[in-house]
């Protein structure tokens, strides 16, 4: 592998996770990638078959050959499956649907729940940021996720019973954090798709602090429609529209968690 170990640095593995969809997971992965990727080295571990950070990194269908199914079936990351993207300092592997039958794939192997940590292992030392986009699910692949984690970042839709939504995660990160990663913790959770016009967004932002107080990030995600149309370009907001509302608060919630992390 053309990866060479320079100096060693501590590497912050962190999964992206919240076992609901559409809250703001892949698009939180990505962003912050993007913004971390500035001035820190960046891999980011799409886990979801539907492969959406990978789509939304531009990386076509026919270039994601060896991504993470390979790498959880053969238990190793092989020559060819880390991809640069367009954006310096940010590498990925990628997802596509056979991922979705890994986990029955997986049923009968020994250690399933550290197949992503044994194959990642050796970029401790080597990348600053590994994230780790999860499925809308607390399956064998999110637990995988969690498993090879120092931490865990919690995209929160701000919307009607948010909160309950979460208490699932949470205990699996308690049940986790007991049987299999010490270490394991939430580490950030990051209020999204945020609008200041509707009532209920205040609300549950504020419900969110008085639960989890500082774990809450003071940055918090607008809703901005541009976001999702840099998704549909295959660009990261930072580059479709660096000004808008959206890139500013990812390239904020990038600094105030490299300052957490420091
Ligand atoms: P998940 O990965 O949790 O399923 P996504 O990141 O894919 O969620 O987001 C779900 C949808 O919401 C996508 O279409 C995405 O473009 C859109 N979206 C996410 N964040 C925002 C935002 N801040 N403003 C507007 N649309 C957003
Ligand atoms: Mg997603």
């Amino acid at each position: 592998m053309a990866l060479k170990k320079t100096k060693s640095k501590n590497t912050y593995i962190l999964a992206i996770a919240n076992q609901k969809g559409g809250v703001g997971k892949t698009t939180t992965a990505i962003n912050l990638a993007t913004a971390f990727a500035g001035k820190k080295k960046v891999l980011l571990i799409d886990l979801d078959s539907q492969g959406n950070s990978s789509t939304a990194l531009g990386i076509e269908y026919g270039d994601r050959d060896k991504g993470t199914y390979h790498l959880l079936i053969n238990g190793k990351v092989v020559d060819g499956m880390i991809k640069e993207s367009m954006i310096p300092g940010l590498s990925l592997i990628t997802a596509d649907g056979n991922l979705a039958a890994a986990e029955l794939e997986l049923i009968d192997i020994e250690k399933r729940e550290f197949r992503l940590k044994e194959a990642i292992k050796q970029f401790i030392g080597i990348y600053d940021y590994i994230l780790i986009d999860c499925p809308p699910s607390l399956g064998l692949l999110t637990v995988n996720a969690l498993a090879a984690a120092t931490g865990v970042i919690v995209p929160l839709q701000c919307e009607f019973l948010a909160l309950e939504g979460i208490s699932h995660l949470v205990k699996t990160v308690t049940h986790l954090q007991k049987k299999v990663n010490p270490d394991l913790d939430i580490k950030a959770i990051v209020l999204t798709m945020y609008d200041k016009r509707n009532r209920l967004s205040e609300l549950v932002a504020e419900d969110t602090r008085n639960f989890f107080g500082d774990k809450v990030c003071k940055t918090v995600i607008p809703r901005n429609i541009r976001i999702s149309e840099a998704q549909s370009y295959g660009k990261p907001i930072m580059v479709y529209d660096p000004k808008s509302t959206g890139a500013q608060a990812y390239i904020n919630l990038a600094k105030e968690l490299n300052r957490r992390f420091a």
